[in-house]
């Protein structure tokens, strides 16, 4: 009997083995609706069912929102009125070069409202690698995507007419319906933005169908007006529908390009050419979401944490989006939306750095190098064909948001080996941001950069939310002496090295937080940290008094020591969380998130304070820093349409859970730091993309034992706060022993704590 039952046992633990080395199927834990239930005042993610490959250049989605809403898609909307071709990675910056077809059935509707279809959850299907809907009347669409394309596939009901309609989307489009080949081509030209550098800016497609159609016409969105058996059409709004026979399956394989036509034509060819049916691109889709997601394989844990990991990290590696193309030869060039020139090389888009550098990058540097080396390299082209550098590039540049943060990344990915670019020339390009303000958006240059150099800080009233920008300012000019120190470039150094501890000017001891100073070096007066904007960035006093990435041990210095520094950590969860509108002169949905959370001025659902948790690490107390991470991911983050607390932000939102669920996350971009906190599983393997492995193991984890007792790196006892880039990479083993009671003398040795510069 005992025999047997070891027989047995070993049988589990070999299929245990054989399954860890082949591809594991978790693609389908993956819920592409995580967080679209959001809308204006309160966002549960802000996403819509994206179906896309990993970065892929085109993603596909349903569409319940107008024309032009950037609310594409919300959970609690009861019709669909449109499947579109989307890039959006924000609703609040909208969507370009979008265009969108809807089946119809019965009468022929164009027009958007007309056309809307009821539908339920439970006849829908989201998966990254494909999408699927039965709508009420009976039509069922299905999409599978490639990288700048998708196969698309409409079920029409029997004994009824069958139309497909093709919507030109919000600004400038042209259709030609070819009947003979079955096919429509055309461009679209809409978005927001998107005219600031070129106004010939094209989102070129071909959709061919596999079926041919009888009935044919152009029609325009704008007069709801339409033209039978016209063929050809240009303008605003302009759209084309087609009449097929009854009751058939008809399939379309679209492609799209930023090139030209003919690249379309190639993108089509070279991703669906050969595929005969939807299964197809089905299949390979889901194949590359596997190979995607196998690169962290976690154990352990429950369902529902699995589910949550798998769609966190999904939705982060959707950003950036590639923005090149393959030619001919198979080489990449792109369409460059900065000078609306062509060129040879990489470029990507999508992204803003205000809260993409903290986690989304440092997530990607990790698991993705060569792309991000790439990425980094394109900065720079960037910076040349627009003459800034990019702070938030959708697809040009909006300089939305606060800071340069472009050379956080630059930074980062010199400290961690991703050498890609001519450091001079980044150094140079920083400089420019730093000591310029570009015509457009506050991020675009430096707002108050002059005030910045000559007063040390950005003056309030003066400059709109000016302490949030000299905190800000101050950490990337630490970046920028950084990249100076590393590659020994004295000049920059010496210029950087004066402004990074800026921080300290804004910093008021009689109160204990960053505060508003007017430009006479008085404090702006009636002090209130609850209050929100005034000189912050959607955020208060509580949330950015902890904006020195680059230096934690100065600001426990400004502190008062240790002691006061934690008990400030602790207060941010232990105080109301009350909100005083300020400057908003009403709620914004990060302050209503804020109040949802109830963890006092905790506000996970914003950027500003997401690291602050892991601070803990700086301050001798670990363990609260432990407790307090596995309390966030557990409340705080579902797989649901309810599933984050706030907009999830270009896969920032879910790159902390990723990283964090995996032990660690990057407090200070531009070193090669990932500072530890409680992984949620009991196993992590990281499959590296130089083919090592790095594997964190979690001994008695569980929802209850989520702190360190004891750790090994490689086999050998481990105190450190922190682990390096480097460490990582070389693959190893960090074994940790997880109990229900804190160990309060580990990590709590000075040599234990992660950088802070002013212990340089
Ligand atoms: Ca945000």
């Amino acid at each position: 009997m005992k025999i047997k039952l070891l027989v047995i046992v070993s049988f589990f633990v070999m299929l245990c083995i054989t399954a860890q080395q082949k591809t594991i199927n978790l693609a389908d834990y993956v819920n592409t609706l995580q967080g679209t239930n959001s809308k204006h005042e309160l966002t549960r993610g802000n996403t819509y069912p994206t179906t896309a490959l990993p970065f892929g250049m085109h993603t596909w989605t349903p569409q319940t929102g107008n024309n032009g809403d950037g609310w594409k898609y919300q959970y609690f909307k009861e019709t669909i009125r449109g499947f579109q071709q989307a890039h959006q990675c924000s609703s609040w910056s909208n969507d370009y070069a979008v265009f969108s077809l809807m089946p119809v059935t019965g009468k022929l509707t164009l027009n958007e409202n007309d056309r809307a279809t009821r539908f339920s959850h439970e006849n829908e299907i989201a998966k990254p690698y494909y999408y699927k809907v039965l709508l009420d009347n009976g039509i069922t669409t299905e999409i599978a995507p490639t990288e700048r394309g998708a196969h698309l596939r409409f079920q029409f009901p029997k004994g009824k007419d069958a139309f497909l309609v093709l919507d030109g989307y919000t600004g400038l489009s042209e259709v030609r319906i070819d009947v003979k080949k079955h096919r429509i081509t055309g461009y679209v030209n809409n978005g927001r933005g998107m005219q600031r550098f070129d106004g010939n800016f094209k989102n070129y497609f071909i959709i061919q169908f596999d079926k041919p159609f009888n009935i044919q016409g152009i029609w325009d969105n704008t007069s709801n007006e339409k033209w039978d058996d016209k063929l050809y059409g240009e303008g605003k709004g302009i759209g084309a529908y087609l009449k097929f026979k009854q009751g058939q399956k008809i399939q379309a394989k679209i492609a799209s390009s930023y090139i030209s036509i003919a690249q379309a034509e190639l993108n089509l060819t070279s991703e669906l050419g050969t595929h005969k049916n939807l299964e197809k691109t089905k299949e390979l889709a889901k194949k590359a979401w596997n190979k995607q997601l196998n690169k962290i394989v976690v154990e352990g844990g429950t369902k529902e944490q699995f589910k949550t990991f798998y769609s966190c990290f999904f939705r982060a590696s959707l950003f950036s989006r590639k923005f090149y193309e393959l030619n001919d030869n198979g080489e990449p060039y792109y369409y460059s939306p900065y000078d609306g020139k062509i060129h040879k090389g990489y470029m990507y888009t999508d992204t803003g750095f205000w809260d993409t550098f903290r986690g989304q990058f440092p997530l990607n540097a990790l698991m993705e190098p060569t792309m991000h080396g790439r990425y980094v390299a394109a900065l720079l082209e960037a910076y040349e064909q627009c003459g800034w550098l990019p702070s938030w590039s959708f697809p040009t540049e909006a300089g939305s948001m606060i800071g340069n943060h472009a050379i956080s990344l630059l930074a980062d990915a010199w400290a961690k080996d991703l050498k890609t670019f001519d450091p001079q020339k980044a150094l140079d390009a920083y400089f420019h941001e730093a000591t310029n303000k570009g015509p457009w958006g506050p991020a675009n240059g430096r707002d108050g950069w002059k005030e910045y150099f000559t007063l040390g800080y950005v003056p309030y009233p003066e400059v709109r939310e000016a302490t949030a920008k000299t905190l800000e300012y101050a950490y990337d000019d630490f970046c920028g002496y950084a990249l100076a120190k590393m590659t020994n470039n004295k000049f920059y150094q010496n210029i950087f090295s004066q402004q990074m501890y800026n921080y300290k000017n804004v910093f008021d001891p009689k109160v204990g937080f960053m505060r508003g100073k007017q430009k006479d070096g008085k404090w702006v007066p009636n002090f209130d940290p609850y209050e929100w904007g005034g000189p912050f960035t959607e955020g208060n006093a509580w949330h950015y008094l902890w904006s020195v990435f680059q230096d934690p041990k100065g600001l426990i210095d400004l502190m008062g020591g240790e002691e006061n520094f934690n008990k400030k950590l602790d207060s941010v969860f232990t105080v109301p969380n009350t909100v005083h509108v300020g400057t908003y002169g009403g709620k914004i949905h990060e302050m209503t998130e804020m109040e949802m959370a109830n963890m006092g001025q905790y506000a996970h659902g914003n950027q500003p304070i997401q690291h602050m948790p892991y601070l803990y690490n700086y301050s001798g107390q670990p363990w609260k820093a432990q407790y307090k991470i596995r309390e966030i991911m557990e409340k705080l983050y579902n797989s649901s349409e309810n599933g984050y607390p706030g907009d999830e932000d270009q896969g920032q939102t879910s790159s902390w859970y990723v990283l964090s669920a995996m032990g660690f996350y990057s407090v200070c971009p531009g070193t090669n730091e990932y500072v530890i906190g409680s992984p949620v599983f009991e196993k992590t393997t990281i499959n590296l993309e130089n083919g090592k492995k790095f594997v964190i193991n979690a001994k008695g984890n569980s929802t209850t034992n989520v702190y360190i007792q004891s750790a090994e790196l490689n086999k050998t006892n481990y105190t450190r706060n922190y682990i390096t880039y480097q460490n990582l990479v070389a693959g190893g083993t960090l074994n940790l022993e997880m109990s229900a009671a804190p160990n309060t003398s580990r990590g709590t040795g000075k040599e234990d704590y992660p950088y802070s510069l002013s212990n340089e």
